[in-house]
């Protein structure tokens, strides 16, 4: 099954970017996803092809119309009945490597890219739109923000990454960040790899990095943390479980 990725755009130009290269352009070659870039231009309805007004109330900048973008998702939608609509925005809910799991799992995805003030609010609920946040940042539009989603997915796409095992240990996939890598030379400037990874002895390794993990986890992404330890202490039937010291 081909992913397929449809992005609604005012810079189609901006496609495939760094996507079309590497991983994810040998992966395109190789027919594993496809991509189709949609101007939501060509679905203005005046002379002047305009896709934006001011805001209702005022205010600074402009704002997408709702009828020129459910226009192109209605386009997006007939081709790929089966992809979520996903719209880039700072106002969405942060992107997870969960979510990435899901959609990489399904048949593709149409995503909205925004531009000045964003997308006017009737859209969302008017043509089911999720709403995505790529994190606490305000970018210029939200291509940047699509093919950040797009990497994340394709990379996961079955046969995109090289052994089978890479992935699955890596940063968020058990709600841990990963622990640290280190390779040749065995030392560098006065600093040693850490003995434990020289002596080859499997076990420890695997506890020393268990380890690692637990403790940047710990120290950079206490967030991240506290809902690995509330998971531990909550099984799935959300019957608390006591805690052991
Ligand atoms: N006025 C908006 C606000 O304050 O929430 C910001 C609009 S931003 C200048 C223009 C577009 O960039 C947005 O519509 C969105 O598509 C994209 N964008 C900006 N930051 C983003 C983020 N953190 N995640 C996803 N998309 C983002």
């Amino acid at each position: 099954m081909t992913f397929a990725a449809t992005v609604l755009t005012l810079y189609p130009e901006m496609f495939p970017g760094p996507l079309g290269v590497s991983l994810a352009g040998r992966a395109r070659d190789e027919g594993k996803w496809s991509l189709e870039t949609v101007q939501m231009r060509d679905f203005a309805i005046d002379k002047h092809r305009t896709v934006d007004d001011t805001p209702a109330g005022g205010g600074a900048g402009m704002v997408l119309r709702a009828d020129v973008l459910a226009a192109a998702i209605d386009y997006a939608r007939t081709a790929h009945p089966d992809a979520p609509v996903i719209a880039m925005t700072p106002r969405g809910k942060p992107l997870t490597q969960a979510r990435v799991r899901e959609l990489a799992a399904g048949h593709g995805v149409t995503i909205l890219c925004g531009r000045f003030e964003g997308f006017d609010e009737r859209i969302f609920a008017g043509r089911q739109v999720e709403e995505v946040s790529i994190g606490d940042i305000v970018l210029s539009g939200g291509e940047p923000a699509a093919l950040m989603l797009l990497d994340a997915c394709i990379r996961l796409l079955p046969g995109v990454m090289g052994a089978p095992s890479s992935g699955s240990e890596e940063s968020f996939e058990n709600g841990l960040l990963e622990y640290p890598h280190y390779t040749r030379p065995q030392e560098w400037e006065g600093r040693a790899i850490p003995e434990v990874l020289r002596s080859g002895d499997h076990a420890k390794i695997a506890a020393w990095r268990k380890s690692q993990s637990e403790i940047d986890t710990r120290l950079r992404r206490p967030d991240l943390w506290e809902r690995h330890e509330g998971a531990r202490v909550l099984p799935a039937s959300g019957a608390r479980r006591e805690k052991k010291d």
